[in-house]
């Protein structure tokens, strides 16, 4: 049994450090092993979060030695915590074992079930940024997201077109929600001091987009198709989009024919978010995709 109670105390850089050495944990780049220790900062997620005890369940991705699950529980009715890192795993679950509303979760977060919630509230493991907003914010009914993620991917999200950092992360992202930066945060704010700079970013979804998305493998192929153009991005529309459409074995004359007039003089960095969306839409219902 554990008896660090570090879980309600904060944690500094000198604190995490020696209870990671209690617990004979190398922090490991690969699972994005860097522990928030500045507390301004766990107040400041936590008060953009605008949380109410009465009615959020809360989805922590990457709990690691619990700094903003012991927040999360005090503020929310729910915490569902997924820890990939069994020794943390057991460490949080000794230190916890009296706060009734966290649900801590063995797992990894990309192959399991995750709990229904209606924010989630993290500092993530950098590393799966990407794979963990196709499977949390690319859906309906997506829920607030309030993170702390790489600075070089938030600019990629807040990106505008015909700028070098407009990318399908871009699209992707304000198709199905405004994304907000709320500050950048100092490299000294973590441990071990992260070689990358990251800020904190707030996603709050669209709601009902268009009955396009209500369909799983639409969003999949909405998905599929800013993959396929984006390394195209500097072409004209129409090169691009057969780029990716020649593989389906989609005709020139087709690849034409889903674009309007106004689109096809532009390259698809210029694009519009609205037109990467209609586009998709008229592959399905031209069902370009579908024999094949
Ligand atoms: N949120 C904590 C820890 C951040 S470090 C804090 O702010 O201090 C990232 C955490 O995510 C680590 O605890 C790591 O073990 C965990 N992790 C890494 N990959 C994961 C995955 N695929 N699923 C769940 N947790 C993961």
């Amino acid at each position: 049994m554990s008896n660090h109670h570090f879980f309600d105390s904060q944690l500094d850089p000198f604190k995490a450090q020696q209870l990671l050495h209690s617990l004979k944990i190398k922090p490991n780049k690969k699972l994005g092993q860097n522990f928030l220790v500045d507390k301004n900062i766990a107040a400041k997620l936590i008060s953009v979060a605008n949380l109410s005890k009465e009615t959020d369940e809360i989805l922590e991705v990457g709990p690691g030695l619990g700094c903003l699950t012991s927040l999360l529980v005090k503020n929310t009715k729910k915490v569902h915590a997924i820890e990939l890192d069994k020794r943390l795993y057991r460490f949080l679950k000794d230190e916890t074992s009296k706060n009734e509303n966290l649900n801590l979760i063995l797992g990894d977060v990309l192959k399991i079930e995750i709990p229904s919630h209606n924010k989630v509230v993290s500092n993530i493991p950098y590393t799966i940024t990407g794979p963990l907003l196709s499977k949390l914010l690319f859906k309906s009914n997506a829920p607030e997201i309030y993170m702390i993620i790489e600075k070089a991917l938030a600019d990629r999200i807040m990106a505008q077109p015909n700028t070098e950092a407009f990318s399908r992360l871009s699209v992707s992202v304000k198709t199905f929600a405004k994304p907000t930066i709320i500050q950048k945060i100092q490299r000294k704010c973590f441990y071990p001091i992260p070689k990358i700079e990251l800020t904190m970013i707030k996603l709050i979804p669209h709601g009902k987009i268009d009955e396009f998305f209500d369909l799983e493998e639409n969003i999949k192929l909405f998905l599929n198709l800013l993959r396929g153009i984006f390394p195209y991005k500097n072409k004209d529309s129409v090169n691009a989009l057969y780029l990716y459409l020649k593989k389906f074995e989609v005709s020139k004359a087709d690849t034409l024919g889903l674009l309007k007039s106004s689109q096809k003089s532009k390259k698809i960095r210029a694009f519009d978010l609205n037109d990467f969306f209609m586009i998709a839409k008229e592959i399905e219902s031209q069902g370009l995709l579908r024999e094949n």
